[in-house]
């Protein structure tokens, strides 16, 4: 199929790039100059689709909801990311990098963890591949995510608390990059979203396009036409979204949507929605919407799901906003928190709280009984009970 890419430096319009320290030119340019040969090379694509299939379990799911159906009078598909290997969409990223670095001949693995989601999907592929992994999480998010903590150190990972700064997510990158600066030649470093310096933004967005490639011949047997009248995601980094809209992007038919987290809502200060709030700036290597203080400074975000509570939102995001080819909206926690709730009581599916910002949409839309509609469900619900919980009595 054929492949969505950004420019030979990686920019998507005015977006993305790779906005380094002179330190990590050699590591950058060595996957720069690889990557797309390793990925298209035909031993790379059977394993890791060997691995799709009998480790991830994949094709995922394409499931007709008929309840959201009848409720929202239209078509309403659940693309079924939650039903994957640790329980979402992460992993298929994180095995097609474990064979990228191996075929580069890295020996030792990186990765920096919010939520501690991205880490568990890490250390799962390191453990299978038999590969040493550190894992650069914020004490302050190792302390709110300590079941990830252990899920992490059960499956041989180090992990590394970073202390400086606000002891969150962008001082863990701080420390993983410095790790990656000081052993340029057997480390890889996998980032877990369409983030960070080209190419990881095309090379994430490669391995996710598998949900949008499946979609399209599960659509084409279940409705006769391959593309959906919408297709709806939710959006911190932007990965899921990016697999579920990669095959998409130029389809007339289809219209893409993306959900961001306006945490409290998009007028406090309470917030994640990059793109409602965001100025361009550089963060994590590429140019993007971010959302920062009048003099630059990161600002950092809010929402009530922790894999969306990222500053900046992947560059592709960025340039499909203002080209028009993708729509960016937003669901405060509480719309978020009422789309979980309605779905894990219509159709017996608890989704991720991330997910649930994708599904808070639909009421908002202007549906017709014959649109098709396709819902990403990213993860599941599972780790997030602490806060269903927390609502379940109010
Ligand atoms: C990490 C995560 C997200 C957000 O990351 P993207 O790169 O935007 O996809 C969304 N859903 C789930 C379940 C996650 O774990």
């Amino acid at each position: 199929m054929k492949k969505f890419k950004p420019n030979t430096e990686g920019f998507y319009g005015e977006y993305g790039g790779a906005f380094v320290p002179e330190m990590l030119y050699p590591n950058v340019k060595q996957l720069q100059a690889e990557y797309q040969k390793i990925i298209d090379s035909s031993d790379f694509q059977a394993e890791f689709n060997l691995l799709l299939h009998d480790y991830v379990g994949r094709p995922s799911p394409l499931y007709f909801s008929k309840n959201l159906s009848r409720k929202y009078g239209a078509q309403i598909y659940l693309k079924r990311e939650d039903l994957n290997h640790t329980g979402a969409h992460k992993i298929n990223n994180t095995i097609g990098q474990i064979l990228l670095a191996k075929r580069l001949g890295k020996k030792r693995i990186i990765a920096e963890t919010g939520a501690g989601q991205h880490g568990v999907a890490t250390a799962t592929v390191c453990a299978l591949m038999g590969m040493e992994c550190k894992v650069f999480m914020g004490e302050i998010d190792m302390a709110r995510q300590k079941p990830n903590v252990d899920r992490m150190r059960l499956l041989g990972t180090e992990v590394v608390p970073a202390k400086s700064g606000s002891k969150t997510l962008k001082d863990a990158t701080n420390e993983a990059i410095r790790e990656w600066i000081n052993n340029p030649v057997d480390v890889h470093y996998i980032i877990g979203s369409v983030v960070g310096p080209h190419p990881y933004p095309d090379m994430v967005a490669q391995f996710q396009s598998i949900i949008s490639a499946e979609m399209k011949k599960q659509l084409l047997e279940k409705t006769g036409s391959e593309s959906p009248d919408y297709i709806i995601a939710c959006l911190g980094g932007g990965s899921n979204a990016m697999g579920a809209f990669y095959h998409y992007i130029d389809d007339p038919k289809t219209k893409l949507i993306a959900v961001e987290a306006a945490g409290k809502g998009v007028e406090t200060t309470e917030t994640a929605a990059s793109i409602a709030l965001g100025r361009k700036g550089i963060i994590h290597g590429s140019k993007t919407y971010l959302i920062q203080t009048d003099d630059g400074q990161i600002v950092e975000p809010y929402s009530i799901s922790a894999g969306l509570d990222y500053p900046g939102i992947g560059p592709v995001h960025a340039y499909l906003h203002d080209s028009g080819k993708a729509e960016i909206v937003n669901a405060t926690d509480m719309e978020a928190l009422a789309a979980g709730f309605e779905l894990s009581q219509l159709e017996g599916i608890i989704p991720a709280l991330e997910s649930a910002h994708a599904l808070a949409h639909l009421p908002k839309m202007k549906l017709k009984p014959s649109d098709v509609v396709v819902v990403n469900l990213s993860g599941r619900g599972d780790k997030d009970m602490q806060t269903y919980q927390k609502f379940l009595n109010v």
